[in-house]
Protein backbone atom coordinates (compact mmCIF):
# COMPACT_ATOMS: atom_id res chain seq x y z
CA UNK A 1 0.00 0.00 0.00
CA UNK A 2 1.06 3.72 -0.64
CA UNK A 3 1.07 6.07 1.91
CA UNK A 4 0.01 9.51 0.58
CA UNK A 5 0.68 12.73 3.21
CA UNK A 6 -1.80 15.67 2.29
CA UNK A 7 -2.87 18.79 3.56
CA UNK A 8 -6.39 19.42 4.37
CA UNK A 9 -8.19 20.49 1.76
CA UNK A 10 -11.61 19.53 0.50
CA UNK A 11 -10.25 16.81 -1.71
CA UNK A 12 -8.34 15.06 0.96
CA UNK A 13 -11.29 15.23 3.07
CA UNK A 14 -13.38 13.34 0.40
CA UNK A 15 -10.76 11.08 -0.03
CA UNK A 16 -10.69 10.81 3.52
CA UNK A 17 -14.33 9.75 4.06
CA UNK A 18 -14.47 7.30 1.33
CA UNK A 19 -11.48 5.27 2.56
CA UNK A 20 -13.23 5.53 6.46
CA UNK A 21 -16.65 4.27 4.93
CA UNK A 22 -14.94 1.32 2.71
CA UNK A 23 -13.60 0.64 6.46
CA UNK A 24 -10.25 1.62 6.18
CA UNK A 25 -7.99 4.24 8.37
CA UNK A 26 -6.72 7.47 7.96
CA UNK A 27 -4.35 9.36 9.89
CA UNK A 28 -5.15 12.88 11.20
CA UNK A 29 -3.94 15.42 13.55
CA UNK A 30 -4.92 16.76 16.62
CA UNK A 31 -3.87 19.33 19.49
CA UNK A 32 -2.44 16.19 21.47
CA UNK A 33 -0.97 13.96 19.07
CA UNK A 34 -1.64 12.24 15.69
CA UNK A 35 -4.51 9.96 15.39
CA UNK A 36 -5.16 6.87 13.22
CA UNK A 37 -8.87 6.58 13.00
CA UNK A 38 -11.18 4.03 11.42
CA UNK A 39 -14.95 3.97 11.35
CA UNK A 40 -16.38 2.95 15.06
CA UNK A 41 -19.22 1.22 13.91
CA UNK A 42 -17.72 -0.88 11.90
CA UNK A 43 -15.88 -4.41 13.49
CA UNK A 44 -13.58 -4.66 10.60
CA UNK A 45 -12.24 -1.29 10.86
CA UNK A 46 -11.77 -1.69 14.43
CA UNK A 47 -9.96 -4.41 14.73
CA UNK A 48 -7.50 -3.35 11.39
CA UNK A 49 -6.14 -0.29 14.08
CA UNK A 50 -4.88 -2.98 16.12
CA UNK A 51 -3.50 -4.79 13.78
CA UNK A 52 -1.93 -2.14 11.86
CA UNK A 53 -0.31 -0.93 15.76
CA UNK A 54 -0.04 -4.66 17.05
CA UNK A 55 -1.87 -3.27 19.95
CA UNK A 56 -3.10 -5.65 22.73
CA UNK A 57 -6.54 -6.48 22.39
CA UNK A 58 -7.53 -5.26 25.79
CA UNK A 59 -6.53 -2.06 25.10
CA UNK A 60 -9.75 0.17 24.15
CA UNK A 61 -9.75 3.11 22.03
CA UNK A 62 -11.08 6.13 22.41
CA UNK A 63 -13.65 7.88 19.88
CA UNK A 64 -13.41 11.42 18.44
CA UNK A 65 -16.27 13.62 16.94
CA UNK A 66 -16.99 16.70 15.97
CA UNK A 67 -18.25 19.27 18.16
CA UNK A 68 -21.55 19.61 16.87
CA UNK A 69 -21.92 15.60 17.36
CA UNK A 70 -25.10 14.26 19.22
CA UNK A 71 -23.65 12.94 22.01
CA UNK A 72 -26.72 11.64 23.26
CA UNK A 73 -26.53 9.07 20.61
CA UNK A 74 -23.52 7.33 21.71
CA UNK A 75 -23.51 7.08 25.54
CA UNK A 76 -25.62 7.86 28.46
CA UNK A 77 -24.71 11.26 30.37
CA UNK A 78 -26.12 11.51 33.53
CA UNK A 79 -23.56 12.96 35.62
CA UNK A 80 -24.60 17.08 35.89
CA UNK A 81 -20.38 18.05 36.84
CA UNK A 82 -20.18 16.41 32.89
CA UNK A 83 -21.65 18.86 31.26
CA UNK A 84 -19.24 21.32 33.69
CA UNK A 85 -16.52 19.65 32.30
CA UNK A 86 -17.51 19.72 28.83
CA UNK A 87 -18.70 23.44 28.92
CA UNK A 88 -14.88 24.05 30.48
CA UNK A 89 -12.59 21.97 28.22
CA UNK A 90 -14.09 21.00 25.57
CA UNK A 91 -13.21 21.22 22.59
CA UNK A 92 -9.68 20.38 24.18
CA UNK A 93 -7.31 17.20 25.48
CA UNK A 94 -9.83 15.88 27.54
CA UNK A 95 -11.73 12.12 27.25
CA UNK A 96 -14.55 11.50 28.92
CA UNK A 97 -15.39 7.89 30.01
CA UNK A 98 -19.01 7.44 29.86
CA UNK A 99 -21.79 4.25 30.03
CA UNK A 100 -21.93 3.57 26.44
CA UNK A 101 -25.15 2.97 24.55
CA UNK A 102 -23.49 0.37 22.26
CA UNK A 103 -24.06 2.61 19.46
CA UNK A 104 -20.28 1.65 17.88
CA UNK A 105 -18.52 -2.15 17.67
CA UNK A 106 -18.17 -3.63 20.78
CA UNK A 107 -14.32 -3.96 20.02
CA UNK A 108 -13.89 0.03 20.66
CA UNK A 109 -13.99 -0.56 24.35
CA UNK A 110 -12.79 -4.21 24.30
CA UNK A 111 -16.01 -5.34 25.87
CA UNK A 112 -16.03 -3.01 28.30
CA UNK A 113 -20.03 -1.43 28.90
CA UNK A 114 -18.32 2.62 28.82
CA UNK A 115 -17.48 4.46 25.94
CA UNK A 116 -14.45 6.96 25.69
CA UNK A 117 -15.35 10.13 23.43
CA UNK A 118 -13.17 12.70 22.84
CA UNK A 119 -13.50 16.37 21.22
CA UNK A 120 -10.48 17.42 20.06
CA UNK A 121 -9.46 21.43 19.32
CA UNK A 122 -7.36 21.37 16.50
CA UNK A 123 -9.11 22.89 13.51
CA UNK A 124 -7.44 20.19 11.17
CA UNK A 125 -9.14 17.57 13.26
CA UNK A 126 -12.93 19.63 13.76
CA UNK A 127 -12.34 20.19 9.82
CA UNK A 128 -12.13 15.87 9.38
CA UNK A 129 -14.55 14.94 11.99
CA UNK A 130 -17.16 17.58 10.70
CA UNK A 131 -16.74 16.19 6.82
CA UNK A 132 -16.59 12.58 7.19
CA UNK A 133 -19.72 13.02 10.20
CA UNK A 134 -18.70 9.79 12.04
CA UNK A 135 -17.24 8.36 15.10
CA UNK A 136 -13.82 7.99 14.62
CA UNK A 137 -12.11 5.51 16.88
CA UNK A 138 -8.60 6.69 17.01
CA UNK A 139 -5.44 5.87 19.34
CA UNK A 140 -2.05 7.55 18.60
CA UNK A 141 -1.13 6.86 15.05
CA UNK A 142 2.34 4.76 16.38
CA UNK A 143 3.50 1.44 16.40
CA UNK A 144 2.24 -0.18 19.64
CA UNK A 145 4.68 1.08 22.35
CA UNK A 146 6.59 3.70 20.14
CA UNK A 147 6.41 7.23 20.87
CA UNK A 148 3.58 8.80 19.79
CA UNK A 149 3.73 11.11 16.65
CA UNK A 150 3.73 14.84 16.66
CA UNK A 151 3.99 15.27 13.10
CA UNK A 152 3.19 14.11 9.79
CA UNK A 153 6.62 12.50 9.13
CA UNK A 154 6.35 10.94 12.68
CA UNK A 155 3.54 9.04 11.47
CA UNK A 156 4.79 8.29 8.03
CA UNK A 157 7.93 6.57 9.73
CA UNK A 158 6.05 4.51 11.78
CA UNK A 159 3.11 3.26 9.15
CA UNK A 160 4.20 4.06 6.20
CA UNK A 161 2.89 1.14 3.51
CA UNK A 162 0.44 0.55 6.67
CA UNK A 163 -2.09 3.50 6.30
CA UNK A 164 -3.57 4.77 2.98
CA UNK A 165 -3.60 8.40 3.82
CA UNK A 166 -2.22 11.00 6.60
CA UNK A 167 -3.74 14.43 6.77
CA UNK A 168 -1.06 16.72 7.05
CA UNK A 169 -2.09 19.54 9.78
CA UNK A 170 1.63 20.21 10.94
CA UNK A 171 2.97 19.91 14.61
CA UNK A 172 0.90 19.25 17.08
CA UNK A 173 1.10 22.14 19.96
CA UNK A 174 0.04 20.21 22.94
CA UNK A 175 2.66 17.34 22.56
CA UNK A 176 1.24 14.77 25.03
CA UNK A 177 -2.18 12.26 24.88
CA UNK A 178 -5.61 14.00 26.51
CA UNK A 179 -6.53 13.16 29.81
CA UNK A 180 -8.81 10.44 30.73
CA UNK A 181 -11.72 10.85 33.17
CA UNK A 182 -14.14 8.55 33.87
CA UNK A 183 -17.41 10.49 34.35
CA UNK A 184 -19.60 7.65 35.41
CA UNK A 185 -19.21 8.20 38.94
CA UNK A 186 -20.64 10.87 42.09
CA UNK A 187 -17.05 12.78 41.02
CA UNK A 188 -14.90 12.49 37.91
CA UNK A 189 -11.91 9.86 38.37
CA UNK A 190 -8.76 10.62 36.05
CA UNK A 191 -7.81 7.43 34.58
CA UNK A 192 -4.78 8.87 32.51
CA UNK A 193 -2.75 12.54 33.37
CA UNK A 194 -2.71 14.53 30.51
CA UNK A 195 -3.28 18.25 29.22
CA UNK A 196 -6.25 18.98 31.44
CA UNK A 197 -4.76 18.56 34.96
CA UNK A 198 -6.38 17.76 38.05
CA UNK A 199 -6.23 20.83 39.69
CA UNK A 200 -8.60 22.45 36.77
CA UNK A 201 -11.22 19.79 36.65
CA UNK A 202 -11.43 19.93 40.45
CA UNK A 203 -12.18 23.49 40.30
CA UNK A 204 -15.07 22.82 38.10
CA UNK A 205 -16.55 19.64 39.09
CA UNK A 206 -15.69 20.59 43.23
CA UNK A 207 -13.85 17.18 43.60
CA UNK A 208 -11.65 15.34 41.14
CA UNK A 209 -9.40 12.18 42.25
CA UNK A 210 -6.70 10.09 39.94
CA UNK A 211 -7.04 6.54 39.72
CA UNK A 212 -4.23 4.09 41.27
CA UNK A 213 -4.63 0.70 39.95
CA UNK A 214 -4.03 -1.70 43.76
CA UNK A 215 -1.93 -5.17 43.56
CA UNK A 216 -4.40 -7.84 42.12
CA UNK A 217 -7.17 -5.62 41.13
CA UNK A 218 -8.42 -5.09 37.48
CA UNK A 219 -7.26 -1.77 35.93
CA UNK A 220 -9.70 0.61 35.00
CA UNK A 221 -7.73 2.11 32.24
CA UNK A 222 -6.11 -0.67 30.68
CA UNK A 223 -3.84 1.30 28.51
CA UNK A 224 -2.13 2.52 31.56
CA UNK A 225 -0.60 -1.09 32.23
CA UNK A 226 1.38 -1.35 29.17
CA UNK A 227 5.05 -0.12 28.66
CA UNK A 228 4.28 2.88 26.26
CA UNK A 229 6.25 6.04 24.77
CA UNK A 230 9.48 4.55 24.37
CA UNK A 231 12.37 5.75 21.91
CA UNK A 232 14.11 3.13 19.95
CA UNK A 233 17.23 4.06 21.88
CA UNK A 234 18.67 3.28 25.38
CA UNK A 235 17.20 5.30 27.83
CA UNK A 236 18.39 6.33 31.12
CA UNK A 237 16.03 8.77 34.01
CA UNK A 238 17.64 10.93 36.76
CA UNK A 239 15.74 12.37 39.40
CA UNK A 240 16.25 16.14 39.59
CA UNK A 241 18.71 16.33 42.72
CA UNK A 242 20.71 13.76 41.24
CA UNK A 243 21.93 16.04 38.21
CA UNK A 244 25.52 15.34 39.46
CA UNK A 245 25.28 12.20 39.15
CA UNK A 246 23.53 12.21 35.45
CA UNK A 247 26.85 14.49 34.34
CA UNK A 248 29.29 12.38 35.63
CA UNK A 249 27.19 9.31 33.88
CA UNK A 250 27.54 11.33 30.80
CA UNK A 251 30.89 12.07 30.60
CA UNK A 252 31.60 8.24 31.47
CA UNK A 253 29.55 7.44 28.45
CA UNK A 254 31.01 9.96 26.16
CA UNK A 255 34.75 8.69 27.16
CA UNK A 256 33.71 5.18 26.22
CA UNK A 257 32.96 6.73 22.33
CA UNK A 258 29.08 6.17 23.13
CA UNK A 259 26.67 8.57 20.94
CA UNK A 260 25.25 10.30 24.01
CA UNK A 261 22.58 13.17 24.56
CA UNK A 262 20.89 14.21 27.92
CA UNK A 263 17.17 15.38 27.94
CA UNK A 264 16.75 17.97 30.68
CA UNK A 265 15.00 21.57 31.93
CA UNK A 266 16.34 24.41 30.53
CA UNK A 267 17.90 25.44 33.65
CA UNK A 268 20.10 22.62 34.09
CA UNK A 269 21.08 22.64 30.70
CA UNK A 270 24.52 24.27 30.51
CA UNK A 271 25.99 21.52 32.61
CA UNK A 272 26.39 19.31 29.88
CA UNK A 273 28.01 19.75 26.68
CA UNK A 274 26.88 22.38 23.91
CA UNK A 275 24.89 20.82 21.04
CA UNK A 276 24.63 17.48 23.62
CA UNK A 277 21.55 18.62 25.58
CA UNK A 278 17.59 18.40 24.29
CA UNK A 279 16.02 21.32 26.11
CA UNK A 280 12.44 20.47 26.94
CA UNK A 281 12.22 24.37 27.96
CA UNK A 282 11.18 26.41 30.82
CA UNK A 283 7.69 25.21 32.45
CA UNK A 284 5.36 22.16 32.31
CA UNK A 285 3.29 23.61 29.22
CA UNK A 286 6.78 23.32 27.18
CA UNK A 287 7.59 20.35 28.88
CA UNK A 288 4.23 18.87 27.17
CA UNK A 289 5.03 20.55 23.97
CA UNK A 290 8.76 19.79 23.77
CA UNK A 291 8.94 15.91 25.20
CA UNK A 292 7.89 13.46 22.08
CA UNK A 293 9.68 16.33 19.83
CA UNK A 294 12.81 15.25 21.52
CA UNK A 295 11.98 11.85 22.11
CA UNK A 296 11.74 11.35 18.34
CA UNK A 297 15.10 13.11 17.91
CA UNK A 298 16.84 11.26 20.58
CA UNK A 299 16.32 8.02 18.94
CA UNK A 300 17.47 9.35 15.14
CA UNK A 301 21.06 10.89 17.17
CA UNK A 302 22.09 9.10 20.10
CA UNK A 303 22.73 5.24 21.39
CA UNK A 304 21.84 6.21 24.82
CA UNK A 305 19.44 9.25 26.53
CA UNK A 306 20.29 10.50 29.51
CA UNK A 307 17.07 12.67 30.80
CA UNK A 308 17.17 14.28 34.03
CA UNK A 309 13.49 14.69 35.48
CA UNK A 310 12.33 18.65 35.59
CA UNK A 311 12.04 20.02 39.27
CA UNK A 312 8.92 21.44 38.58
CA UNK A 313 5.34 19.56 40.26
CA UNK A 314 1.48 19.78 40.24
CA UNK A 315 -0.47 20.82 37.05
CA UNK A 316 0.52 19.30 33.72
CA UNK A 317 3.58 17.79 35.59
CA UNK A 318 1.69 14.47 36.62
CA UNK A 319 0.75 13.80 33.25
CA UNK A 320 4.62 14.70 31.70
CA UNK A 321 6.46 12.65 34.22
CA UNK A 322 4.24 9.74 33.54
CA UNK A 323 5.20 9.77 29.92
CA UNK A 324 8.73 10.56 30.81
CA UNK A 325 9.32 7.88 33.08
CA UNK A 326 7.57 5.38 31.04
CA UNK A 327 9.59 6.45 28.03
CA UNK A 328 12.56 5.45 30.76
CA UNK A 329 10.95 1.97 31.09
CA UNK A 330 9.09 1.95 34.11
CA UNK A 331 5.81 0.46 33.93
CA UNK A 332 3.41 2.64 35.64
P1 LIG B 1 -4.45 5.83 23.29
O1 LIG B 1 -5.51 5.59 22.28
O2 LIG B 1 -3.20 5.05 23.04
O3 LIG B 1 -4.25 7.28 23.55
O4 LIG B 1 -5.02 5.22 24.65
C1 LIG B 1 -6.35 5.43 25.05
C2 LIG B 1 -6.43 5.42 26.54
O5 LIG B 1 -7.81 5.56 26.92
C3 LIG B 1 -5.92 4.13 27.17
O6 LIG B 1 -5.20 4.42 28.36
C4 LIG B 1 -7.22 3.39 27.47
O7 LIG B 1 -7.06 2.48 28.54
C5 LIG B 1 -8.17 4.52 27.80
N1 LIG B 1 -9.56 4.15 27.53
C6 LIG B 1 -10.18 4.09 26.33
N2 LIG B 1 -11.46 3.67 26.45
C7 LIG B 1 -11.66 3.46 27.77
C8 LIG B 1 -12.77 3.01 28.54
N3 LIG B 1 -13.93 2.70 27.97
N4 LIG B 1 -12.60 2.91 29.88
C9 LIG B 1 -11.43 3.23 30.44
N5 LIG B 1 -10.33 3.66 29.78
C10 LIG B 1 -10.44 3.77 28.45
MG1 LIG C 1 -0.96 5.66 22.21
Amino acid sequence: MTTHICPITETSLEEAKQILLRGGTVAFPTETVYGLGADARSDEAVRSIYAIKGRPSDNPLIVHVHKDYALNSLVFDDMPYAKKLRDAFLPGPLTLVYRSKGAVSKIVSCGLDTLAVRVPQHEGAQRFLRYVDLPVAAPSANRSKHISPVTAQHVYGDLAGSVPLILDGGACSGGIESTVCDVTGPYPVILREGLVTREQIERVAGRCDVYHSREGEQVRSPGMKYKHYAPHCRTVLFAPDELERAVSYFSDREKNGERVLALCEHAVLQNFPKGKALDLGKNGEEFAANLYVLLHEAEERCDELIAVEPAERGGVMAGVLNRLRKACGAKQ
